[in-house]
């Protein structure tokens, strides 16, 4: 699966966060995340959004790649 810079959309190696051509650094917004996650186990995207600052479509970025593991009481209950 492929990565792109979310910056410059060039493409990133699979766990990189940082851009080789632009230099954007995902890990910064990517710690962000993760410490409020952990703070707020069970807050969905768009809480943490608003909590720390970041585009609610980045968020999901983070999720859908499997970086975060955030609860989300609708898709993640079901079985
Ligand atoms: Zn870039």
């Amino acid at each position: 699966m492929k990565d792109f810079c979310l910056k410059c959309g060039s493409e990133m190696s699979p766990g990189e966060y940082t851009c080789k051509v632009c230099g954007q650094n995902d890990m910064d917004e990517y710690r962000l995340i993760r410490n409020y996650v952990r703070s707020f186990p069970n807050s969905n995207a768009m809480q943490i959004a608003n909590a720390t600052g970041i585009s609610v479509s980045k968020i999901l970025r983070y999720i859908r790649d499997g970086s975060l593991t955030v609860v989300d009481s609708h898709t993640r209950r079901g079985r």
